[in-house]
Formats: structure tokens, sequence, C-alpha cells
């Protein structure tokens, strides 16, 4: 889907945020981008986002089929929801933005708060839903675009853990149902472990893609449980270490 090639980024402050990063984005990836605070994950994806660009280096997307308008969709930390408008208003935005009325986007809107659990609340404003829900209107207003790569900027660093965890199992049915590309930026071990089929693991500054691994593990309610995704996690915590020790 997308070639990213020796791409390298330093902000006018002088912050050298990433060096000769070089990776590939199939069709269908699940992959974490992993790594300590500050090495350059946000920036990646925003380059992959469109909304920056390299300084060095090149993104090339696959040209038969580089992404159309709304074929990408961002989730951030904060669910950025408008507070006076109701969760179906907030999630029907990205359409009225492209024109589509309240009425011929219903169906859109409705398809996609299902898919996110969220029927029944379609008319509950930000401040009476909880920081989950708050966080699925999110991801369900990135997707009502139909978006074929979803990029998700930690979405569930600011949720206590029974409810990322449930989040984490949502997302994952989501992916395997929609069939779309995810790149999730994490500085969890655990949560890159348990999400990701790729995980990429970042150097701190400047970030450069340090080491890959892939994981194997089938993945349903009882993972958390299971002997390999310990035994996932303690090599993933291994590389990560020796990258923060590297000199
Ligand atoms: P991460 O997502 O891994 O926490 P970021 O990509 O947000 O890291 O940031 C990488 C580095 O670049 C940090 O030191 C950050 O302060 C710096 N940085 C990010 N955005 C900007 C910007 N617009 N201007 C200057 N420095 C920035």
């Amino acid at each position: 889907m997308l070639t990213i090639s020796d791409v390298g980024r330093r902000f006018p402050t002088g912050t050298e945020a990433l060096r000769d990063v070089s990776l590939r984005l199939h069709d269908g990836d699940f992959l974490a981008l992993l790594g300590p605070s500050g090495c350059g994950k946000s920036t990646l994806l925003r380059l992959i986002a469109g909304l920056d660009r390299p300084d060095t280096g090149t993104l090339r997307w696959d040209a038969s089929a580089p992404p159309g308008p709304g074929e990408i969709g961002y989730v951030f930390q904060d669910a950025t929801l408008l507070p006076w408008a109701s969760a179906a208003d907030n999630v029907w935005l990205p359409l009225r933005l492209r024109g589509i009325a309240r009425d011929a986007a219903q169906r859109d809107v409705t398809t996609v708060l299902d898919r996110v659990g969220l029927i029944g609340f379609e008319a509950a404003r930000p401040a009476q839903l909880s920081g989950g829900m708050r966080m699925r209107v999110s991801i369900a207003r990135a997707l009502v675009t139909k978006p074929r790569l979803l990029l998700m900027d930690e979405p569930f660093a600011a949720l206590d853990e029974f409810t990322r965890h449930r989040l984490q199992e949502d997302l994952l049915n989501l992916w395997r149902d929609i069939g779309c590309t995810i790149v999730f930026v994490t500085h969890s071990i655990y949560e890159a472990a348990f999400l990701a089929r790729r995980i990429v693991l970042m150097t701190p500054r400047p970030g450069r893609i340090g080491r890959e691994m892939d994981s194997p593990l089938p993945r349903s309610a009882n993972t958390r449980l299971d002997p390999a995704y310990a035994a996932l996690v303690t090599a993933v915590s291994r590389e990560m270490t020796a990258l923060l020790e590297a000199p």
C-alpha cells in the first residue's frame, strides 16, 4: 500500500524527530508503532496522513490505488468531539463537510454507531458519555467515510485499564470485520503485543526503526491469559530495552 523510504524530519526548532525511516505498509496490516514518548511516532503518523512533509526521503503510495479523499481516517488520543452536538451528529460531521445532508447520511451514521456498540446513545451529547464511549464516537466518526487506512495515535492512552481492554478487543473485531489497514501508535508494549500483527520498535529521538517483530498470536478474549502472549510481551520488552540502552 505504501513504501516509506529513508524519511527524515527536522522541525524548524532544530529538533530532529525522524532519521532514515524505511517501512512498507501492506493492505490489511495491523501495524503498531511502538516507542518511548518523543521518539517521533506521531510525526511519522502525520507524514503518512499527509498532514506534514518529510525533509528527506519519500512516501510512495501503491500506484494502482493511492488513497482518495476520506480514505484515510485519523483517531487522536483525545476524542475531540463537538460538545454541543449529539453522538450521531458528531459522526455525521465528516460527511457533512463533504456536503452530505443529515437524512442522506443517516444510514451510514447508524451503521458505524452500531459497529462501535453505541446504538441507543445516538442522541447523547459528549458530556453524557463516558470516556470510553466518547472514544467509540471518535472511532465511528473516523469510520463513517469508509477509510482504507485507519491511523490511530494512542487512542486508548487516557482510558482506565478495563475500558482500554474492552476497546482493544472491540477494535480487533472491527479490524477483522471491515478489513481496513490500521497503523496504531502506542508506547505500551502490552497494547502493541495484544493488537498488532507487526510491531515496529522505534529508537529514542531521532526516531529510527530499531526492529520489526511479527506476532503470530491467535487472538481471542483469552489472549491476555495465553502464555504465548506473555512470551511475546517479554520478547518485545527485551528488544525495546536493548534499543533504549544502545549507545
Ligand atoms: P511521539 O509521538 O513518539 O511521542 P512526536 O512525534 O510527537 O513523538 O515528537 C517527536 C519529537 O519532535 C519530540 O521531541 C517533539 O517535541 C518534537 N516535535 C513534534 N512536533 C513538533 C513541531 N511541530 N515542532 C517542533 N518540534 C516538534
